[in-house]
């Protein structure tokens, strides 16, 4: 995994560059689209500090990336100088982080990892209908019961079923054995295709799937199936830290990935990037979109090339070995605050190339979750709370977590299980 730091100047001159080759609204003769630039009364452009605010350009810019950039020649050349910036973003994902082969996958910036999923579902919903006639009630999505919330969802929206594979409590792993039973009650009544989600890193645990084991077993049953990765949480942090990672391009089993940009990379909210191999996304194009060159493929339809740009600026400025530092650093923090609770006996789950630490409720007082703003699994009745080690979770806030814990830990009695 590979790709080059450039300088804040090289960033500047790229994104300025690209954005001179898009149409411009100011200069040039555009009279047949419904877009323009930002609103002048409040966005002016000729403030001053904008000639060095490559980001804020293009958001003033306004350059619309509906469709896909990567598939196909046909495209809107309107703003064809930033789609070329996502294009970059979209091979760094792609090629760098999940080893794809060059030019063998498509994808684009989604507005979360909501919208990615269930683009992923409804591509493998249409693969199977179109490709094997198959009938919606024949086919079920599978995925665990620590899944996010975004598959009941998409699979409210397109009319599937579920199959919920239960978890086991102290190691979030999925139960082979309960996925085994399903799956073959599954078959008995009837269902022939499955689309299957696994996960790099779920919400609440940050446990992740144990994606060999799981495709073992669907291979072994000959089962039918497409599956998609949910990287939204764990995407630009579980590659860096993992070796071996099983989660690439190079698993045959392997069919599309889902990351989020505004989770660990620090991007604003509208930056989810979804993944696929090559000859996927046409099940979901639609034709219908006349008046779109090159068609549209996503859920989303118009989307700000703004987004595609700040993703890609995080990602040159500080390069692959800048990055994987950044996680390293998490990571360490995580370990640090793992230690102390190993060392006080505090019930806790965390994977080891996760940054998230989810806390027992029966160990840590409701105040004091409450005090540092730990999220629970549910605000009904909290079995568990999280703490996430994001960027600005410093050690002075953990110092002073960590002494509160300690201090309430002589008045709480522990309970086993
Ligand atoms: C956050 C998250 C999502 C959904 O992402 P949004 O960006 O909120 O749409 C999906 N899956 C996982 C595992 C997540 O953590």
């Amino acid at each position: 995994m590979s790709w080059e730091k450039y300088t804040y100047t090289q960033i500047k001159h790229k994104v300025f560059e690209c954005l001179s080759k898009n149409t411009n609204y100011r200069t040039e003769n555009i009279l047949g689209i419904p877009g323009t630039f930002l609103d002048t009364d409040i966005f002016y452009d000729d403030a001053p500090f904008l000639n060095d605010a490559p980001f804020l350009s293009t958001l003033i810019a306004n350059p619309n990336h509906i469709g896909v950039h990567t598939y196909g020649d046909e495209h809107e050349d309107f703003f064809k100088g930033t789609h070329e910036i996502e294009r970059d973003l979209i091979k760094i994902c792609a090629e760098e982080i999940f080893d794809a082969e060059a030019g063998q996958y498509d994808g684009y910036v989604a507005s979360g990892g909501t919208e990615a999923n269930i683009e992923a579902l409804w591509i493998y919903r249409n693969y199977f209908m179109h490709e094997f006639h198959a009938q919606l009630h024949e086919i079920a999505i599978v995925y665990s019961e620590d899944t996010h919330y975004s598959i009941p969802k998409g699979l409210d929206l397109l009319n599937l079923s579920g199959i919920i594979i239960p978890v086991h409590s102290k190691t979030r792993e999925l139960d082979i054995k309960s996925l085994e039973q399903q799956l073959e009650e599954a078959l008995k009544n009837g269902k022939k295709y499955f689309i299957v989600n696994v996960n790099m890193a779920t919400t609440m645990f940050g446990s992740v799937d144990d994606i060999n084991k799981i495709t073992d077993l669907l291979n072994l049953l000959h089962i039918h199936y497409k599956l998609h990765v949910d990287g939204a949480y764990g995407g630009f942090i579980y590659p860096f830290i993992t070796n071996n990672n099983p989660f690439t391009f190079r698993n045959k089993n392997i069919t599309s990935f889902s990351l989020d940009g505004h989770k660990l990379l620090q991007a604003p909210y509208g930056t989810g990037i979804f993944l696929i191999r090559k000859e996927f996304l046409k099940y979901v194009c639609t034709n219908e979109a006349g008046y779109v060159k090159g068609k549209d493929f996503t859920l989303c339809g118009s989307r700000s090339g703004a987004n595609a740009v700040c993703v890609w600026m995080i990602l040159r400025i500080h390069g692959s070995v800048g990055w994987r530092v950044k996680m390293h650093q998490l990571i360490d923090r995580t370990n640090f605050i793992c230690e102390k609770l190993n060392e006080w006996g505090i019930k806790h789950f965390r994977h080891p190339d996760i940054n998230i630490i989810t806390i027992h409720s029966g160990f840590i007082s409701t105040r004091l979750a409450h005090q540092f703003h730990l999220v629970p699994d549910n605000h009904e009745n909290p079995a568990w709370y999280k703490i996430v080690v994001m960027p600005h979770v410093k050690q002075g806030i953990i110092d002073r977590f960590l002494s509160a814990l300690k201090e309430e830990q002589t008045h709480i009695s522990s309970i086993s299980d």
